[in-house]
């Protein structure tokens, strides 16, 4: 792992990036000046019984990076090492997200410091429902709707779904995605983010001129994106020779089994024990020789650090912030391809916005109809994002903020300033 050194602020990294593609923009200061800020924050501390009967205080948040092009969108987190700066970040690079994808959606984050592997579920529940509704203020289906992001999963969105609802007095599908299908879930929600990595490498090895049968990758986490983006390559033709999860490293250069290794996940939870591969950290995971790397853990994983030793031809970010902007830097200088978060991992997304869609209009539509729709908007989102960096001579990621500062730019302008 990265060293808390070369660990940088996630939001400061958001801003950098943003000042970067910025330069492109003949937007007015004011305008950029905006952006930079998120719009709304939400601190809350609320008290959860626990199963001994003592009370215990949780910290979480809700932000709202841009309400421009809609109502808010982005996951909810639980995890130890959440912080308002992380939110932030996470907020704003899901609006630059939807601005590419062209969702009529602004950036949200939300998350809770806590690590729910030593809750109970009930606690876990409990902490959810309660959670849902202090940020009821700011979540509704027309306002601001919530999915998954790490450790959190569709058993958590029902219950998001089912405290809002009974608030309400009635089933509001629409105020969160990612729901258990039997909720208003959508077909191919699961799997969207990692079946969005999976399209995105392979348009990428094809602008490289590689073929997905002669290509070797190597994947770091194996949660929801993770997981879905190794099963999908593996099925395209690619060989996985690493993956890991918190409990490391797994390598094996004759290639390793996604299946396998989901069944071994399945029944114990980690990856910690798979036995047909050899255990190595997740720092040696990313510095493996292959074709693709595909980070799908969290922040600050490649860094200034380790950049000069990832030993990769095409970098596909499944997570959100894995790539510091001086990591970067040296990609570009060694000619490594980085296919930015923001236009990568938009699978998930995008069927969530499917998923919302379907849940306002009570009509739901079959997973081929999903999946169609999805690879479609992947791959023309790909073809705009890689003409604008030909175009402009910059990197994918520049070039995806390009595309997605100025849509939000221009209907700002457009929308006009109040009052
Ligand atoms: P998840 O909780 O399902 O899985 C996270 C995985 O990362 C787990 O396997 C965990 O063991 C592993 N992990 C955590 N810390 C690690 C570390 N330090 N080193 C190696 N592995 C580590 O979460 P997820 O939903 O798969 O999210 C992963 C990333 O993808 C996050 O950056 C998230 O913001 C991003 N993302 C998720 C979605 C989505 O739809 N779930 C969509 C877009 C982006």
């Amino acid at each position: 792992m990265t060293s808390p050194a070369t660990t940088r602020d996630p939001f400061l990294i958001a801003v950098e990036q943003f000042d970067k593609a910025v330069k492109y923009l003949d937007i007015s200061p004011w305008t950029a000046e905006v952006m930079r800020h998120p719009h709304r924050e939400l601190t809350v501390y609320f008290p959860v019984e626990m199963e001994d009967g003592r009370l215990e205080v949780f910290t979480g948040y809700r932000v709202h990076h841009s309400t421009i092009l809609g109502p808010t969108k982005g996951g909810i987190r639980y995890h130890p090492a959440v912080n308002l700066n992380e939110v932030r970040a996470l907020a704003m690079w899901m609006t630059w997200k939807c601005a590419v994808a062209g969702l009529p959606y602004g950036g949200a984050k939300g998350g809770v410091i806590v690590d729910p592997k030593q809750l109970s579920l009930r606690e876990l529940e409990r902490l959810t429902r309660r959670y849902a509704t202090e940020i009821s203020v700011l979540m509704s289906p027309l306002g601001d709707i919530p999915a998954p992001d790490v450790n959190t999963n569709p058993q958590v969105m029902a219950w998001i779904m089912d405290t809002y609802s009974m608030h309400r007095g009635y089933s509001v599908l629409g105020v969160v995605t990612g729901k258990p299908i039997e909720v208003g879930g959508s077909l191919g929600r699961f799997d969207a983010t990692g079946r969005g990595v999976m399209f995105t490498a392979r348009e990428s090895l094809q602008k490289l001129g590689m073929k997905p049968s002669q290509t070797t990758a190597v994947v770091q986490g194996f949660g929801n994106v993770g997981s879905v983006s190794a099963l999908l390559l593996h099925e395209l033709g690619c060989k996985i020779i690493g993956v890991s999860d918190v409990s490391g490293g797994f390598y094996n250069p004759d290639g390793l089994n996604p299946n396998e290794l989901l069944k071994h996940w399945r029944i114990h939870s980690v990856l910690a024990g798979y036995p047909k591969a050899e255990k190595i950290t997740n720092a040696e995971l990313l510095e493996l020789k292959c074709d693709l790397l595909v980070p799908a853990a969290m922040e600050n994983q490649l860094t200034a650090d380790n950049a000069g030793r990832v030993n990769a031809r095409l970098i596909v970010e499944g997570a959100n912030g894995p790539t510091t902007p001086e990591a970067d830097e040296v990609f570009r200088q060694r000619d490594i391809l980085v296919v930015p978060d923001v236009l990568a991992n938009a699978g998930g997304v995008i069927v969530s916005y499917f998923e919302w869609v379907q849940g306002l209009q009570s009509f739901f539509w079959d997973e081929q109809e999903i999946n169609r729709r999805l690879e479609r908007l992947m791959v023309t989102n790909f073809e705009r994002v890689w003409a604008v960096a030909q175009a402009k001579q910059v990197d994918m990621r520049t070039a995806a903020y390009i595309l997605a500062i100025e849509r939000v730019a221009r209907a700002a302008e457009l929308r006009g300033l109040y009052p």
